[in-house]
C-alpha cells in the first residue's frame, strides 16, 4: 500500500469496479424487500454545484446503507431537460451569436436545443460519478424520454376526460419580457414605492397606481359595510376621458382603508378585480397585449408600450382636472423571479388543472402519514400550499417542453385532445384540418409524474415492485412546485402514494452561514473539491454536525479535515496488513473491549440511519474509527501483533463496512488491497454489521 491515500489514483478505476459488477442494478426479486429512491434530476445543461453534492451524499448514503442490509436497492437516476431555464439560456447564447429565437422555425429550434443539453448531459452524469452515486444507470432517465412523454399525454388524456382539464381564460401572472406565464409560485414579491393617483370618477373618487388600466375598468366597487358610500351602490360612475358610465357595485374583497374605499374594477389585469368580475358577471376587457402594449383603448395611447401610455394618461387627467391627489404608497408587486421585472397580469386563454378534488386527496395522504415528512415543520409547509392552492396553469409559451397534446379545429374551432397522436378529423363537427397548440406543459405538470412515469417505462415489473417509492429526498424550496404534485398526480394516475417518507434537506451556506451564490463570489465547486481533497472527504463535509434538514455551513478547511480521517481509516490499514493473515486464538480483555464497543457503534450507526440522522451515524464511525479504534486498541496491540491480527482485522472489515456509505472510495481501495482477509470480494455488496 502507498504511504498516503492519494484518491486520485484509486476513485475512477472503484467506481467501474462497482458498475462492472453489477452492484448498482438490483432485480426483482420476490424474496427481498425493494428499497426504493427516484433522484430529483438535475438539470441536463447545467454543472452540478454544491447543493447538489449535498444531496447526491444522503441519497448515496441511503442507499448504499439499504443495499448492504441486502434489500433490493434501486437508486434511479435522471435529468431534466428544465424547461424555461433552458430556453432562457440557450436564447441568452443566441443573442450572443447576433442570433434569436425568431429566425429560426420550431423545429429546427427545438433540435438545436435538443444537441446544446444532449452535449451536457453526460458531463453532469460523469460529474454524479465522480461524487460516487451509485445509482442505476441502466434505469437512466430522461424528462423528455419518449416514453416518459408518453406518459404525461395518457395523463393529461385521462384528466381531460374526468373534466379536470378545462381551457380557462383567466387572469395569469405574464412576463412580457420572457414571452410566458407564470404559475402563482414562480413570481416573486417585492416592497416598493409608487405614486397613488386619486381619480375623480364622477359621483365618486378612486384611488389607483395604475392610471393607465382606467380604459379596461368595468365597474367602481365599494365595501358594503363603508357608511360613507351607502348611497352610492347601484348608481353610476363616470370614466375620466372617455365619459362612459359604470355601475357602482358592492363587494365585501373590498379594502376600506386603501385609498378613498372606492376600487375601480379591472378584471382584465389585476386578479382580485378579476375574482370581483367574475362574482358580479362583469365583462373583462383588456388594454394590455401579451408584448406589453396598449390596445383597445383611444387611439392616441394604442401602441404606447405601458409604462409610456401611464404618463400620457396621468398627463391627460392632470388637463382635464381630474386627478385630486397623489400619494405615495409603500406596497407590494409581483415581479418575474428570472428578470425580477414587473408581472403583468393578463387575460389570456391557457389549460388549467382543477385541483380541488387532488388537493383534498393529497391533504388526506399526508394526515394519516401515508406520506410522512420526517420533519413536521415541511409537512406544515406542504399542508399549507395544498390548502390553498388555486387551479394550475398547465401551459407555457415556450417550445422546449413537452408539446400539449390539443388540437384545433380549423373550422368549429373546438379542441380535441389525444394522448399524443394527431387526430384525423375534429371531435366535435368532423372536419379534418387541425392544429395542436403551440404551447408546452409547465414542467411541474410531467416531473409531478416521475415517480411513476419512470418505473413504468424502465423494466417489466419494476412498478409493480419499487412503486411506492421508499423515500423521496429533496430540496425544501420546491415543495410546492413538486412534491406536493408528485403526491397529487401520483394518488390520481396510480391509486398509490408516490413515495413513503419524505426527507428535506437544507442549504448549503459558506462558512459565515451566508447563502452561496456567483453574484457573492462565495461559490465552492463540488467538482473541484472533490479533484482536491477527494469525493470522501467532501461527502463527509456535507453531512456533518447538523441534521439533514437544517442548513449547513461549508468551508474548505471542513473538508480537509475530513481529508484527514481519510489518511487515517489508511494508516490503520496499513499497520492491519503488515502482518500475514491472524489465526484464531483467544481473545484477550483488550480484543473484548473492542468488539464489544464496535458492536455498540454499529447498533448507534443502525439506529441512526433508520431514523434518517445521517450526521448522528457519519460521527458515530468516526469517533469509533479514530479514537476507539485508532488511539486506544491500535496502541494495546503493538507487543502483541500475532495475537491481536484476528481482532484487527475483523473490526477493520466491520469498520470499513459501517464507513462504506459515507466514505465509500477509500474503504473500497482498502477493502480491494486487503481482500483476501474480508469476507467478500466487493464491499459495496458484503453485508452490513448484524446488530
Ligand atoms: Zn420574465
Ligand atoms: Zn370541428
Amino acid at each position: 500500500m502507498d504511504k498516503i491515500y492519494d484518491h486520485s489514483a484509486h476513485e475512477q478505476g472503484i467506481y467501474k469496479l462497482w458498475e462492472d459488477s453489477g452492484a448498482f442494478t438490483p432485480k426483482v426479486s420476490k424474496d427481498k424487500k425493494p428499497f426504493t429512491i427516484i433522484m430529483p434530476p438535475p438539470n441536463a445543461n447545467d454543472n452540478l454545484h454544491i447543493g447538489h453534492a449535498r444531496f447526491v451524499t444522503i441519497e448515496d448514503v441511503l442507499t448504499r446503507y439499504h443495499r448492504m442490509r441486502g434489500e433490493s436497492t434501486l437508486w434511479l437516476p435522471g435529468a431534466d431537460h428544465a424547461g424555461i431555464e433552458t430556453q432562457f439560456v440557450f436564447e441568452k447564447k443566441l443573442k450572443k451569436e447576433g442570433n434569436s429565437r425568431q429566425d429560426f422555425d420550431r423545429d429546427t429550434l427545438y433540435k438545436m436545443i435538443w444537441d446544446y443539453v444532449l452535449e451536457n448531459k453526460s458531463n453532469m452524469e460523469n460529474q454524479l460519478r465522480a461524487l460516487g452515486a451509485s445509482c442505476d444507470w441502466t434505469r437512466n432517465k430522461f424528462t423528455l424520454d419518449p416514453e416518459i412523454i408518453k406518459v404525461v399525454y395518457a395523463t393529461f388524456k385521462k384528466l381531460y376526460d374526468d373534466g379536470l382539464v378545462y381551457r380557462g381564460e383567466r387572469i395569469i401572472n405574464y412576463c412580457p419580457r420572457c414571452g410566458t406565464a407564470y404559475s402563482q409560485l414562480e413570481v416573486d414579491s417585492v416592497e416598493r414605492d409608487d405614486p397613488l393617483y386619486f381619480i375623480d370618477y364622477g359621483s365618486i373618487v378612486i384611488a389607483t397606481t395604475r392610471p393607465e388600466t382606467i380604459f379596461a375598468d368595468v365597474a367602481v366597487a365599494v365595501n358594503p359595510k363603508d357608511p360613507k358610500y351607502k348611497d352610492l351602490v347601484g348608481k353610476k360612475a363616470v370614466l375620466p376621458l372617455v365619459k362612459s358610465e359604470l355601475p357602482i357595485i358592492a363587494d365585501p374583497l373590498v379594502d376600506i382603508n386603501f385609498g378613498t374605499g372606492a376600487l375601480k374594477i379591472t378584471p382584465g389585469h389585476d386578479a382580485t378585480d378579476f375574482e370581483i368580475g367574475q362574482k358580479h358577471n362583469l365583462p373583462t376587457i383588456s388594454v394590455i397585449d401579451a408584448e406589453g402594449k396598449m390596445t383597445n383603448t383611444p387611439e392616441k395611447y394604442i401602441g404606447l408600450s405601458a409604462g409610456s401610455a401611464r404618463e400620457e394618461v396621468i398627463k391627460d387627467l392632470e388637463a382635464a382636472g381630474k386627478i385630486k391627489k397623489v400619494e405615495t404608497i409603500h406596497h407590494v408587486v409581483g415581479v418575474c423571479y428570472k428578470d425580477k421585472g414587473a408581472i403583468e397580469p393578463l387575460v389570456s386563454k391557457q389549460w388549467f388543472l382543477k385541483v380541488e378534488s387532488l388537493a383534498k386527496e393529497a391533504l388526506t395522504a399526508i394526515s394519516k402519514k401515508r406520506v410522512s415528512f420526517t420533519s413536521p415543520r415541511f409537512e406544515k409547509i406542504a399542508k399549507h400550499w395544498l390548502k390553498n392552492l388555486k387551479d394550475w396553469n398547465i401551459s407555457r409559451q415556450i417550445i422546449w417542453g413537452i408539446r400539449i397534446p390539443a388540437f384545433r379545429c380549423d373550422k368549429c374551432l373546438e379542441w380535441t385532445i389525444t394522448d399524443g397522436a394527431t387526430p384525423e378529423k375534429c371531435g366535435s363537427c368532423g372536419h379534418a384540418g387541425l392544429t395542436q397548440d403551440t404551447d408546452t406543459f409547465d414542467t411541474w405538470f410531467s416531473s409531478g409524474q416521475w415517480p411513476y412515469a419512470t418505473l413504468k417505462t424502465t423494466k417489466a415489473g419494476d412498478f409493480e415492485y419499487f412503486y411506492p417509492t421508499s423515500v423521496m429526498e429533496t430540496a425544501y424550496d420546491i415543495i410546492p412546485f413538486w412534491v406536493i404534485r408528485m403526491v397529487m398526480l401520483g394518488l390520481y394516475s396510480t391509486g398509490d402514494v408516490p413515495f413513503r417518507d419524505v426527507l428535506i434537506h437544507g442549504l448549503v451556506r459558506d462558512k459565515e452561514g451566508q447563502k452561496i451564490s456567483k453574484s457573492k463570489g462565495n461559490v465552492i465547486d463540488p467538482l473541484e473539491m472533490t479533484q482536491r481533497y477527494g469525493a470522501d472527504a467532501l461527502r463527509m463535509s456535507l453531512i456533518w454536525g447538523t441534521l439533514i434538514e437544517n442548513d449547513i455551513s461549508l468551508s474548505e478547511e471542513n473538508i480537509r479535515g475530513q481529508r484527514n480521517f481519510a489518511n487515517k481509516i489508511w494508516n490503520i490499514a496499513r499497520y492491519v496488513f503488515l502482518e500475514p493473515r491472524g489465526k484464531k486464538v483467544k481473545r484477550n480483555q483488550d480484543d473484548e473491549a473492542i468488539v464489544k464497543e464496535l458492536k455498540s457503534s454499529a447498533r448507534k450507526i443502525t439506529a441512526a440511519l433508520n431514523g434518517f440522522r445521517i450526521s448522528e451515524a457519519a460521527e458515530e464511525i468516526y469517533d469509533f474509527i479514530w479514537h476507539k479504534f485508532a488511539d486506544i486498541y491500535l496502541e494495546k496491540t503493538k507487543d502483541r501483533r500475532a495475537e491481536s491480527q484476528k481482532t484487527l482485522e475483523y473490526v477493520l472489515q466491520e469498520s470499513l463496512k459501517l464507513l462504506h456509505p459515507f466514505m465509500p472510495y477509500v474503504s473500497e481501495t482498502i477493502w480491494q488491497e486487503g481482500r483476501e482477509r474480508f469476507e467478500s470480494p466487493l464491499l459495496i455488496s458484503s453485508t452490513w454489521p448484524k446488530v
